[in-house]
């Protein structure tokens, strides 16, 4: 059997969604950058009998390693050292120089408050100093101290890894936690596994489903890969897991991939559109200069240029972008000959080329994106419902690419696949040479 991980996040504010949960997928990606398999994830609140149930119950599935996350703060309702040591059968020992740490790190942060009780600001430093024995600690990022709590006996339970729950302590905390002797024992008993995704763009998912199952008649080894596919802004993505040894019947499913969707599939070494739009930007001008680029939004907001201005090394080549909503300002600020609103209406192809043409010309750019349509409820007409958007990408000296897509949701999916689409577009324009 391999050694798997667990994750207990706990929290009342987090099983409630009142805070929504960063901490576990941030610990998974950190796990599964480290190739150690992540078998579960629990949410608990602030009872300790829960918390306590949540590490029993990955204890009897054999779990080695589990990490958790908050709960260490100085009030009575922060109790996961207390709870981690007493599963673990350690007795609870104050540790009299970590207290006097905290107290150093608290000072200063107390002088706002002069009238504070002593003994108060005492009594919680000795609670959060107070750890299981035999721990080793975590020196605290904010005042919290984390903790790496192995089994009294070597493969008696899993190593428990007590991190505190603001994300901003809990990422350089988890760190210095695999610096520690105690997490690296307790890691190296974890199988590695290898992760691959691929990318594909402009199919649904189901094409895929069919891939898998003509992999099976082909006789591709699919027993010892682990393949999931998902459903991610518009986009198919396919993440495998394997052990090493399965790395040739992994490169057999990618081609078999690669060649049943040679269109759709964009990305066979897990790069995004955006890395790959950027990527494309910095180094398709004239002689590897970047490509300058710029856009006029109407439906979008401005999201897309929100987006590009995002991308690695963005202030090289975005020049900028225009929210051109009203048809004043799709003419007064890009160009767009009224005449054109009037024969053809806002959401049109022609308007779409129009903002492309526009954003190139007044930002002095390479590229010009334009995009235009219907995102909101009330906007749609029989001839114009909701989700029909026009994009339209310039590039100098080429074509203009003009396509237009009806797209599922409400404003915000409108919004976000539009501009989806868009890096798409622009991606592909750029790479057409
Ligand atoms: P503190 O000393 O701040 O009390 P703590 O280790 O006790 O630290 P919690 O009390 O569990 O941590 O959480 C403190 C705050 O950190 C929460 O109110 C929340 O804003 C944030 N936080 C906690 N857990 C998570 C989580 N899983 N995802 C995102 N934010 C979280
Ligand atoms: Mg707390």
């Amino acid at each position: 059997m391999s050694a798997r991980a667990g994750i207990v996040v706990t929290g009342t504010e987090v099983l409630t969604g009142r805070v929504s949960d960063r901490n576990g997928p941030w610990l998974a990606e950190r796990l599964r950058e480290l190739g150690v398999d992540l078998a579960y994830t629990a949410i608990v609140g602030d009872r300790p009998e829960d918390m306590e149930a949540a590490l029993r119950f990955m204890a009897d599935q054999g779990i080695a390693l589990v990490l958790t996350s908050g709960g260490l703060g100085p009030t009575a309702d922060d109790m996961t050292a207390e709870v981690v040591g007493r599963f673990q059968g350690r007795e609870m020992v104050l540790d009299e120089e970590l207290a006097e740490r905290i107290a150093e790190i608290v000072r200063p942060l107390l002088k706002r408050w002069p009238d504070i009780d002593e003994g108060a600001i005492r009594a919680a430093n000795v609670k959060q100093a107070t750890i299981p024995a035999g721990a080793t600690v975590l020196e605290p990022v904010g005042t919290a101290p984390g903790l790496v709590v192995p089994p009294l006996a070597a493969g008696g339970g899993p190593t428990v890894v007590v991190l505190p729950g603001p994300p901003r302590e809990l990422q350089p905390m988890w760190q210095a936690a695999l610096d520690t002797d105690t997490l690296r024992a307790a890691l190296s008993g974890a199988t590695v596994y290898h992760q691959r995704t691929l990318r594909l763009f402009g199919m649904p998912e189901s094409e895929i489903a069919e891939t898998l199952r003509v992999a099976e008649r082909e006789g591709l080894e699919l027993s010892t890969l682990e393949v999931t596919t998902c459903l991610k802004r518009g986009e198919v993505e396919v993440v495998t897991r394997f052990e090493p040894d399965a790395e040739a019947a992994y490169e057999a499913f990618e081609e078999l991939v690669a060649r049943r969707h040679p269109d759709t599939l964009f990305s066979r070494d897990g790069s995004t559109v955006d890395e790959q739009v950027a990527a494309l930007l910095r180094g398709s001008g004239p002689s590897g200069t970047p490509r300058t680029i710029a856009t006029a939004e109407s439906c979008t907001g401005g999201l897309l240029a929100g987006r590009l201005t995002d991308l690695p090394g963005s202030s090289e080549y975005v020049k900028g972008g225009v929210v051109a909503y009203s048809d004043d300002a799709k003419v007064g600020l890009v160009g767009v000959p009224r005449e054109l609103i009037e024969a053809h209406g806002a959401v049109s192809a022609q308007v779409a080329d129009a903002l492309a043409e526009g954003a190139r010309s007044r930002f002095a750019a390479g590229v010009g994106v334009g995009v235009t349509g219907v995102a909101g409820p009330g906007g749609g007409t029989p001839e114009k419902p909701v989700g029909l958007v026009w994009l339209s990408v310039a590039v100098d000296g080429h074509e203009t690419m003009t396509r237009s897509v009806h797209l599922p949701g409400g404003r915000a999916d409108v919004r976000d696949r539009a501009t989806t689409v868009a890096m798409h577009m622009i991606r592909r324009a750029l790479s057409d040479g």
